[in-house]
């Protein structure tokens, strides 16, 4: 490899933008290309906030990334003047008999040292009275966790990566041929092509169209409709001054962030949508969910019953079949690292995977075994809609965000 070997980085969402910087920041030239810009309303990092927490149930490894991060995203709110991330702390509510999520959370916040307070149900009535605590016996309140400015966290990155000598083109690249490995150039939408020593391809939710046997249906783009409602009024002490971000798993997985700049009280339900097109796909929340939303409302946060709806966004995940991300080379192409599947949970991690990368592409190491694509028995296969229900019923509770 030449001694600045020259990277190109297609995708500046939280992957892409966060890997460029890294690299530039390790010596390399570094190109960073997008289709629709950082942070763009069709990418998965797109739109306001996302949470950062070290809860991941049992036995799983990014409890740890997520100790990881939390510092590197202080360091860098530092370095660079800017707010990320608000610190709001999460509370999981936690009913016995389905708790085992939380239950083995516990051993991993420990291991990880991320400070957290076990509750028992009357302590959490009198910590915060806002919550209808119908049904929950315990929780967990994590202190250090919070949100993250998603969008603008992704322009600040590709600002930060502009500023320190980094190429940035808005610009897509063509997918044609890219699954045969052989071409020597990138071929971009406006007729150029871009030739470098190592790429990265960090296309979120479009991964599988730009490698339709590699990756396939490993990443599969699933509809995610989130809620904002309106709070009744500032007193009512629902918003991230008096409340925490919160989760529960009951019957289905539902979170949300407490007002942040006054946008409303955030809400969302964790379970697998329908399969989405991130391109074309129309971005309009579906009517039932918007009902059940409101159910759950009125039950959970009384003040909020018959809150009006302020605002919706439809994001789509990323899901692989196991809820693990992608890291790997392609199976022809040495020199072509493929980086994704955040699986609705990767937001938070990225100055982390831009570390990760960073090391692979540059040092040459070789990536966990949990990302790599030899995981996966069988081979890629195009995306359906059927396969989409089943995974979500094979994971029912899986915590995304
Ligand atoms: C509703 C929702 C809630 C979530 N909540 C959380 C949370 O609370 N915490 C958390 O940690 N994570 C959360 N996530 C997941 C997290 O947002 C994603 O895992 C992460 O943002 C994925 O980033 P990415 O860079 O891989 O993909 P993306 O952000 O999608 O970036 C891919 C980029 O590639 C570009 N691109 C695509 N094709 C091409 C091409 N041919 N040429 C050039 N560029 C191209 C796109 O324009 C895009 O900008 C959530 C996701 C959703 C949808």
């Amino acid at each position: 490899m030449p001694t600045k070997p020259h990277v190109v980085v297609i995708g500046a969402g939280c992957f892409g933008g966060w890997t460029a910087w890294s690299l530039l920041r390790a010596g390399a030239r570094v190109s960073l290309l997008d289709a629709w810009g950082p942070g763009n309303s069709r990418a998965t990092s797109g739109g306001e906030t996302r949470i950062i927490r070290g809860i991941y149930g049992p036995n799983s490894p990014y409890t740890e990334m997520t100790a990881r991060a939390l510092p590197l995203w202080r360091k860098y709110e530092k370095e660079w003047k800017r707010p990320m991330l608000t610190r709001t702390g999460v509370l999981w509510m936690a009913s016995s008999g389905e708790d085992s999520f939380e239950r083995g959370s516990i051993q991993m916040l420990r291991r990880a040292k991320l400070k957290f307070d076990e509750l028992p149900a009357r302590e959490l009535k009198k910590r915060w009275p806002q919550i209808n605590f119908d049904g929950v016996q315990w929780g967990i309140f994590e202190h250090d966790a919070g949100y993250l400015f998603a969008r603008i966290i992704c322009q600040l990155v590709v600002e930060k990566f502009i500023s320190e000598g980094g190429e940035y083109r808005q610009v897509a690249v063509r997918p044609e041929e890219l699954e045969s490995g052989s071409w020597k150039a990138l071929a971009l939408e406006d007729g150029s092509t871009l030739a470098g020593d190592r790429y990265v391809f960090a296309c979120g939710p479009w991964m599988g169209k730009l490698f339709p046997k590699t990756i396939g249906d490993r990443i599969r783009p699933t509809k995610q409709d989130v809620f904002f409602f309106g709070v009744p009024s500032a007193e009512s002490h629902l918003d991230d001054r008096h409340l925490p971000i919160w989760a529960e798993h009951r019957d289905r997985f539902r979170y949300g962030i407490p007002g942040n700049q006054g946008r409303g009280f955030k809400i969302a339900d964790d379970t697998r949508g329908p399969t989405f097109d991130p391109t074309n796909g129309e971005r309009v929340v579906n009517p039932d969910g918007l009902r059940a939303m409101r159910e759950y409302l009125a039950l959970r946060f009384p003040a909020m019953k018959d809150a009006p709806l302020v605002e919706t966004r439809v994001c789509q995940y990323e899901q692989t079949p196991d809820n693990h991300f992608i890291v790997d080379r392609h199976p022809v192409a040495e020199n072509v690292w493929l980086l994704g599947g955040g699986s609705g949970h990767g937001f938070k991690h990225g100055p982390v995977v831009g570390e990760m990368m960073t090391e692979l592409v540059l040092k040459e190491k070789e990536p966990k075994p949990y990302f790599r694509l030899a995981r996966f028995p069988q081979p890629a296969k195009a995306l359906t809609t059927h396969s989409v229900a089943a995974q979500s019923k094979a994971h029912p509770r899986m915590a995304s965000w």
